[in-house]
């Protein structure tokens, strides 16, 4: 799965998309004897920025119709989309991040894992996007809840975490994939008693019994 991701601020997307997990899928890795573990995902970044041509580099521009604020400008962006996807041949779905889109979900993490090889995610700024970005690269508009942030880069990242979540192989386990654990909350660790203020707090003794399946239960799983 190869993440494309268009974006005012590629570096402070970048520090999270390098770490734990995701970093990992990044990497090929050495397992056991000559074993090399390929690469899960790629996560590459287009600023529109660096495909301006005026001398400013400036990527938005004040709104046709007035209003406040300023809106990203196309170009730049279909620019950064054609480097980015413009001649894969690999199945592509172009989302861009966006309060009125459709509601992310668990379900659309799976879809896209599932059915596509690239998923370009389009960030906006400001006011937001030349509303041409959307008609021409047949863009879906995806909010990741009723609010509404200062950018579309936390959406973005949001989307690929869920997203590379779903490519086998990305997590340790494909158990960890399973629907039901989506939910699994109570979870504990070492040490089996912590004191605070004065107060003591044990590991519930479900939990050291072995006993797996009281576990699931309790934990409200199906087992
Ligand atoms: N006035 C604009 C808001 C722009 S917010 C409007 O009504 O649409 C600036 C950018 O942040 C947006 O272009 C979008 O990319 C991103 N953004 C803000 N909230 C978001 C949300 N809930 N889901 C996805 N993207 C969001």
């Amino acid at each position: 799965m190869n993440f494309h991701l268009i974006t005012l601020f590629p570096e402070v997307c970048k520090a999270y998309t390098d770490a734990s997990v995701l970093g990992r899928a990044q990497k090929t890795e050495k397992g056991k004897g000559a074993k090399v573990r390929g690469k899960k995902i790629s996560v590459n970044y287009y600023n529109p920025r660096d495909f301006t041509i005026d001398k400013h580099h400036k990527a938005d521009d004040r709104p046709y119709g007035g209003g406040p604020g300023m809106v990203m400008k196309a170009e730049p962006i279909l620019k950064a989309w054609e480097k980015a996807v413009g001649r894969k041949k690999g199945k592509v779905k172009t989302l861009i991040m966006s309060p009125r889109g459709a509601t992310f979900s668990q379900q659309m993490a799976k879809e896209l894992a599932g059915k596509y090889e690239h998923v370009v995610l389009i960030s906006g700024r400001y006011e937001g996007i030349d509303a041409r970005v959307k008609k021409i690269l047949k863009a879906d508009e995806v909010s990741v809840g009723d609010y509404v942030l200062t950018g579309g880069e936390l959406p973005a990242l949001t989307i690929l975490d869920a997203v590379a979540r779903e490519v086998p192989g990305v997590l340790g386990t494909q158990e960890s994939l399973e629907d039901k654990r989506v939910s699994s909350g109570e979870m504990y660790t070492r040490p089996e008693m912590i004191k605070y203020r004065g107060k003591n707090h044990a590991v519930p003794a479900v939990f050291l019994s072995g006993d797996h399946k009281a576990i699931d239960t309790r934990r409200g799983d199906q087992g």
